[in-house]
């Protein structure tokens, strides 16, 4: 294998997209490495696509804010529309300490700019949603700036446009040791195809990525944890404009998805089997008992069993990413650990990561927060709470 400069391990929505920001920044010695066959077969595969600035800390609002300044300008730099549609995300609140959390959360939003978020009474949820039934439900929140983007529109522009820039992209390559040399610098890669020289190498492998890490003898703190989709078959029942509507309590959330209507509600995943992404049936028919509950008329639906799937989050242990480089290996940096929100932050993260590799330190945005010394500093974050 010819040698580069820089390795990606993992063509996800996060390998693609800090190889694409490290080629705008003039590195052109990049390669794309990935096991799967084309793209699209990690996390990224298997997103809803859903977009939202409602969180409730500061640094994954300003992450989210970004990454919509970037995602408005993404058909522009990369020729790929990445399908961002504001439909809003409206949270539901059935209990005073849930309108609480979430007012808390507004407070974070506002005081980082996002003024439209706001608190929506029963009323105006039946107007932005009149599917809900609204026993018990106290209020909400609601965004219209939140809504939906594509993940694999995402991915497929900025391979493309990395790709265009002298990015090279490997499939069908897995990485199976990273070789040290005495100083404690990657210099090696090795794939089931050969051997890549390198300078430097960044983890961007997903919920897989703990393995990838442990190659170099680095502990990373990022676990999967499966996340299932009942889909309904193709129907008219709710709007394609409906916002993403989510119960703050329990999670289960719902959407409109290319005429079908797409289920959720996390669970803890199975148990003994970290990284099974297999549908479980009796999940499918709890989901489906409490969307018929909470939406009557999707008791009109016919679920798709066949269609319906799971993939894997990439869980750190405070629910935010890990960025920056690993402290006890100078040369291997981390694009991890986005706890389900990876898509959404794809932009913004892959310009930070580029900004650390060229300059030392990112300077769009400030995200020592975020680097993976916090956990054993104590300083992870505290994003306890529903958002
Ligand atoms: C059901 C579900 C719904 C989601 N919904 C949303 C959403 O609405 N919005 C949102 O923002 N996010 C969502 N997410 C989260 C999002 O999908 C992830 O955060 C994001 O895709 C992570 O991207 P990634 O590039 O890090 O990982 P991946 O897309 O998993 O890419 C990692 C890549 O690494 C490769 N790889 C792993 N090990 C090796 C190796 N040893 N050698 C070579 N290659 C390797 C894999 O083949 C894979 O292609 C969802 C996730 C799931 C599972």
């Amino acid at each position: 294998m010819k040698p580069a400069a820089l390795a990606v391990i993992g063509g996800g929505v996060m390998g693609a997209s800090v190889a694409y920001h490290l080629a705008t920044r003039g590195r052109r010695d990049v390669v794309i490495l990935d096991r799967a066959d084309g793209p699209g077969a990690g996390s990224t595969g298997r997103a809803t696509g859903g977009y939202r600035a409602q969180f409730g800390t500061a640094i994954n609002v300003r992450l989210s804010l970004l990454a919509r300044e970037k995602l408005l300008r993404f058909a522009d730099e990369t020729g790929v529309d990445p399908g961002y549609v504001p439909a809003g995300y409206l949270w539901l609140a059935t209990s005073a300490a849930e309108l609480d959390a979430l007012r808390k959360g507004r407070e974070v939003q506002h005081a980082e700019g996002l003024h439209e978020a706001a608190e929506v009474s029963p009323d105006d949820i039946a107007r932005l949603n009149p599917a809900i039934r609204l026993d018990g439900i106290v209020g909400g929140a609601f965004c219209p700036s939140d809504g939906f983007i594509r993940p694999l529109k995402i991915l497929e522009g900025y391979l493309a446009a990395a790709e265009r820039l002298g990015v090279r992209v490997e499939w069908g390559t897995e990485v199976t040791a990273l070789r040290r040399d005495e100083t404690g610098r990657i210099v090696g890669v090795e794939t089931t195809r050969g051997m890549v020289a390198v300078e430097g190498v960044i983890d961007a492998a997903g919920p897989w990525a703990a393995g990838v890490a442990a190659m170099a003898e680095v502990a990373l703190p990022v676990t999967p944890l499966r996340r299932q989709i009942a889909t309904t078959m193709p129907c008219d029942l709710l709007p394609a404009e409906m916002p993403m509507t989510i119960w703050a309590g329990d999670g289960f959330h719902l959407r409109v998805r290319d005429g079908r209507v797409l289920l959720l509600w996390p669970t803890p995943g199975a148990p003994g089997r970290p990284f099974d992404a297999s549908v479980d049936p009796a999940w499918v028919d709890a989901v489906v008992t409490m969307a018929h509950a909470r939406v009557p008329l999707l008791r009109r639906a016919t679920i798709d069993r066949a269609g319906s799937w799971a993939g894997l989050y990439e869980m750190s242990p405070d629910k935010h990413a890990i960025l920056g480089p690993a402290s006890e290996c100078p040369n291997l940096y981390f694009i991890n650990g986005s706890s389900g929100h990876g898509v959404m932050h794809s932009p913004a993260l892959g310009q930070l990561l580029a900004e650390i590799i060229c300059d030392g330190r990112a300077s769009t945005l400030d995200v020592a927060c975020l680097d993976a010394s916090r956990f054993e500093a104590g300083e992870a974050i505290d994003g306890a709470g529903v958002l």
